[in-house]
């Protein structure tokens, strides 16, 4: 899968290290949090303090991780990254915050997935640097209280709407990722392929973001299997031809959808007939799991204007049934 959320493998991660963005100078698109970001940090570092709990969501793919890591860069202090399904117990949260050193970033990936155990841990030391936790059971048990260095939280989750309330206003920044300009992916396209040395021209950098379906992951993930047929089929130079062809061998259509965004939209048109359809019969009628039809796949989908979310369930629009050459459900345009 092209749109996999994590690295399969150590070779992508020596490519993902090799190119992520340091910097929030590197970091391409979403002007808004970077503008707001830049005040925020220069406004923390200013004042010699952590930066302010700080919330992220988006899509997977879209750079979540990487602002997390330009936070720590740019405040000058180290980060430790964990994930919110790693962390069983109270005593698992309390072990990382007791590590850090001042002003340190924790980042907590898919924070919606915390235990509520965790989550409580997790609330005196956002508001005020206490660890508060109980050690032995039963009437041996007793609680203990333990001073944390100010650090900032950084959590970062697909959906807003999967986090207790208790938690997100815990957070000072929310900040929302949006999938990216196609102007923004050739630029991200062409700093990797520059880092790693790859031949590609501007149109075939153009050619790769149009296709990676807004998220810079996917579109760093593209350019590296289109670099091997470059190299196997063409004389090692992408160009918007070469681009093409690799990326119509590797299914991924005109529109940057894979087969799994194709498979989602057909079972709603040929199973469904159209919809409104759950989400929970569309996931049996794929076999995909629910959760990577709402994380992964619709957002994009929707984003684009192919399915809708009602309701009364999920709806394909005209442009979906366009799309596969099917005449529409409510007949041809007049
Ligand atoms: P997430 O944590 O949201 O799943 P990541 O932060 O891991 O996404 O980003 C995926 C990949 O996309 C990284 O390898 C990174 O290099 C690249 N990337 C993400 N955002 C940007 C950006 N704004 N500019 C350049 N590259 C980016």
């Amino acid at each position: 899968r092209l749109i996999a959320p994590e690295p399969r493998g150590e070779r992508e991660e020596q490519f993902d290290r090799a190119i992520r963005p340091k910097t929030l100078a590197e970091y391409v698109g979403q002007p808004t949090v970077r503008d707001q970001m830049s005040i925020f940090l220069q406004a923390a570092r200013g004042r010699g303090e952590p930066l302010d709990h700080t919330l992220i969501f988006g899509p997977p793919g879209l750079g979540k991780t990487t602002l997390a890591s330009i936070i720590a860069n740019e405040m000058g202090v180290s980060l430790k990254t964990t994930s919110g399904p790693i962390l069983e117990k109270a005593g698992d949260i309390a072990a990382l915050m007791t590590n850090l050193e001042p002003n340190d970033v924790l980042f907590i990936d898919e924070i919606h997935r915390l235990s509520p155990f965790v989550e409580e841990v997790l609330y005196p030391a956002m508001e005020d640097y206490q660890l508060d936790i109980m050690i032995g059971e039963g009437p041996a048990a007793r609680s203990i209280k333990l001073d944390l260095p100010p650090f900032t939280l950084v959590g970062a989750t697909t959906r807003a709407g999967l986090l207790t309330s208790p938690l997100r206003d815990r957070f000072g920044i929310v900040q929302r990722l949006e999938f990216y300009q196609v102007a923004d992916l050739a630029h991200i396209v062409e700093r990797s392929a520059h880092i790693l040395s790859i031949n590609i021209d501007q149109a075939g950098a153009k050619e790769i973001a149009r296709r990676a379906r807004g998220t810079p992951r996917i579109a760093n993930r593209l350019l590296r299997r289109v670099r091997d047929y470059a190299e196997v089929r063409a004389d090692g130079v992408i160009s918007a031809e070469v681009a093409d062809r690799a990326l119509d061998m590797l299914s991924v259509d005109h529109c940057g959808f894979d087969h799994q965004d194709r498979r989602l939209l057909l079972a709603m048109i040929e199973k469904f007939d159209g919809g409104p359809v759950g989400v929970d019969s569309l996931a049996a009628a794929i076999s995909e799991e629910r959760g990577t039809i709402e994380d992964v796949l619709e957002p994009y989908l929707i984003q684009q204007g192919y399915m809708l979310r009602t309701p009364r369930g999920r709806m394909v629009t005209r442009n979906a049934y366009l799309h596969f050459g099917l005449p529409p459900k409510d007949g041809p345009e007049p």
